[in-house]
């Protein structure tokens, strides 16, 4: 099957109609802008995050647009033990029994540093939100995502997951963790389940992120979230079944 470039996909306003899809790191950036687009095509949003205010105020947002209302899951990723992905697991289970969409997005930047001083606690925080949160968050949710009748994993990496570039350390480490879990999964679903895994590098985007990784760049040199969205919208609706394994670019 062919599929088509998902920068220029054009969806259809109907497109995630019916769907369930969870959005970590939905509060601002790239993930609140992920989870009005879905809500905007029809879908049921799970605000997922660890700041109420923001998850509130993407949900209000969400609702006057008159949107499907989204349900909120105030997590913190870096701290959540079992017992936080469990009661995420039975009320995803108790309220709509599936999961169809599943958006890893979360991350924190970690410091700019050289190996040489990289602090090392810095470097658990940054491998354990950006890695091990999504591994944890998929392994627990995978039975809701079997569930569906075509589900999608998005991870999300970033060019520095792909070409280690000097002082970006745990942080393009574990984007090269990412691409590398997305890879493993995918494989493990293919064929067997009805579930596509893939990879999502936004690129460079006008967020909190970008402005403390490049503290000097001019604001407006950077597409805003909002309008990355198709290759997320493609790879989130039916039309890209049987398209996984694969890392794509939104720029
Ligand atoms: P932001 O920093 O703007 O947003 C990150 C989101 O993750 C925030 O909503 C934040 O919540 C949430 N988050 C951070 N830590 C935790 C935690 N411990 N538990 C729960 N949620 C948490 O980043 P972007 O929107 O720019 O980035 C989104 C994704 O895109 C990331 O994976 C990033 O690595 C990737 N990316 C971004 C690029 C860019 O240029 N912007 C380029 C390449 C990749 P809160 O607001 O409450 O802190």
């Amino acid at each position: 099957m062919s599929h088509p470039d998902p920068r220029n996909y054009q969806p259809a306003g109907d497109l995630l109609g019916g769907r369930v899809i969870l959005v970590t790191g939905a509060g601002s950036g790239i993930g609140a802008a992920a989870a009005r687009s879905f809500a905007a095509h029809g879908a049921t949003v799970i605000l997922l995050g660890r700041t109420t205010r923001k998850l509130e105020a993407v949900h209000d947002e969400i609702v006057a647009a008159g949107h499907p209302p989204p349900a909120l899951a105030v997590i913190d990723l870096a701290r959540a033990q079992g017992p936080a992905y469990f009661d995420l697991v039975a009320q995803i289970q108790s309220s709509y029994g599936r999961l169809d969409g599943l958006l890893h997005n979360a991350a924190i930047l970690g410091e700019r540093s050289p190996i040489e001083h990289y602090d090392v606690g810095t470097w658990h925080q940054v491998l354990h939100v950006n890695l091990t949160a999504a591994f944890v968050l998929s392994r627990e949710l995978l039975p809701l995502l079997r569930a569906a009748d075509d589900a999608s994993v998005i991870f999300t990496s970033s060019s520095v997951g792909r070409r280690g570039r000097a002082y970006w350390g745990a942080y393009a480490v574990s984007k090269f963790g990412v691409e590398g879990l997305a890879q493993v999964l995918a494989d493990e679903t293919r064929d067997i389940t009805r579930i596509r895994v893939n990879c999502i590098n936004p690129g460079g985007t006008r967020t909190a992120m970008r402005r403390s990784a490049f503290p000097a760049e001019v604001p407006d040199a950077r597409p805003e979230p909002a309008s990355i969205m198709a290759p997320y919208l493609y790879l989130m609706g039916p039309d890209s079944r049987g398209f996984t394994g694969q890392s794509i670019d939104c720029q």
